[in-house]
């Protein structure tokens, strides 16, 4: 299946902002012999928070418009209603993807289904916020029933109560299983809005061509720190070439199951380095209040409930002989930094 790379701004903001990280992402993929596919921009975007940047709404379709022609690269934008999706049609911007937030309600996405109907729109549809394949598998098939001729799925990850390294959890099983039961259906993730910084987006979107997606939509501005959305996750379109003509796009079936196994590693590496991090954080802050109270650096007692902890799986005694071990320097480098 062929491989799609999607890259732009979080949101249009001035027809200067999307027309020079547009222009400098051409330039990339010319440079570094990368394909590029499509732009996205967002202009009209649905923030959790009110009074923070809506985006540019219908007057930055001209602007995508411009781009596209200019730049003869499709642009595609989120729509979240009937309305907007003819507003798109008037501007020839004919790609567009339901959001993460539209996407949970099946009504608004039959609305939009019906308003692309028999057309030659090309739709993406993100997964739900909420980890319910069924529902992003409904959604999709809304569009392949409105014979919709090119629908994408986009895996930007779960809203999760639980504390996470990422933005969003990635529950990668979800998606892997959608691939399984749609295996005509192009899935492409989206590292940008799954890992919330930049740091992460690398790996993860490396972890995502591993398990074998067919392409990546990742957010890029041309100044990241003065993005009046999403800044934190915005690759620089130099950062984007680097990023993307150093991903290894190895398709060795043969292999997939060590690479998935590895991935899966790769991920669980990530996150223990940063919960160590956090915890280190943590005794550092326990530490003043007990400098404050004249308490004691060493409780016993303290120690032995973090003991419990990580005493959960006895009747593996290799793994609790490399725990004994685990927690001694744990507890030795809390102290150390108490002090
Ligand atoms: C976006 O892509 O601009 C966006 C808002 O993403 P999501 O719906 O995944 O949060
Ligand atoms: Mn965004």
């Amino acid at each position: 299946m062929e491989r799609i790379w999607i890259a732009g701004p979080c949101a249009a903001e001035s027809r200067e902002q999307l027309m020079t990280t547009a222009a400098q992402l051409v330039e990339q993929s010319q440079h570094t012999n990368f394909p590029l596919h499509y732009i996205r921009a967002g202009i009209w975007k649905v923030r959790s928070v009110p009074n923070s940047f809506a985006g540019a709404g219908e007057d930055a379709l001209a602007w995508l418009q411009e781009v596209q022609s200019r730049l003869g690269i499709p642009v595609c934008t989120e729509v979240m209603n009937a309305r907007q999706v003819e507003m798109c049609a008037r501007h020839d911007v004919r790609t567009v993807w339901i959001g993460a937030r539209t996407s949970v309600n099946p009504v608004e996405v039959q609305q939009i289904a019906d308003a692309v109907c028999h057309s030659d729109f090309t739709v993406m549809v993100k997964n739900p916020i909420i980890p319910d394949l069924k529902l992003w598998m409904g959604n999709i098939e809304r569009f392949l029933q409105a014979d919709i001729k090119k629908v994408m799925a986009i895996h930007r990850g779960f809203t999760d109560a639980q504390e996470n390294v990422y933005r969003n959890a990635p529950v990668w099983q979800i998606p892997i299983e959608l691939k399984t039961r749609m295996p005509e259906l192009p899935i492409l993730c989206d590292p940008s809005h799954l890992c919330g910084q930049v740091k992460w987006i690398p790996q993860v979107a490396q972890i995502a061509m591993n398990y074998g997606f067919n392409g990546l939509m990742m957010e890029c501005h041309c100044h990241p720190s003065q993005a009046l959305s999403d800044a934190d996750q915005q690759l620089t379109p130099a950062e984007w070439g680097n990023l993307v003509s150093h991903l290894d796009l190895r398709s060795d079936t043969a292999s997939l199951e060590l690479v998935k196994q590895r991935s899966m590693l790769e991920n669980i590496d990530n996150q223990i380095s940063e919960l160590l991090y956090q915890r280190m954080s943590l005794v550092d802050e326990i530490a003043e209040i007990k400098r404050e109270n004249h308490i004691a650096v060493v409780q016993p007692q303290q120690w032995q409930q973090v003991v419990k902890r990580y005493a959960l799986h006895p009747e593996d005694t290799h793994y609790q002989e490399f725990i004994t071990k685990f927690l001694e320097l744990l507890h030795q480098s809390s102290i150390e930094r108490q002090k």
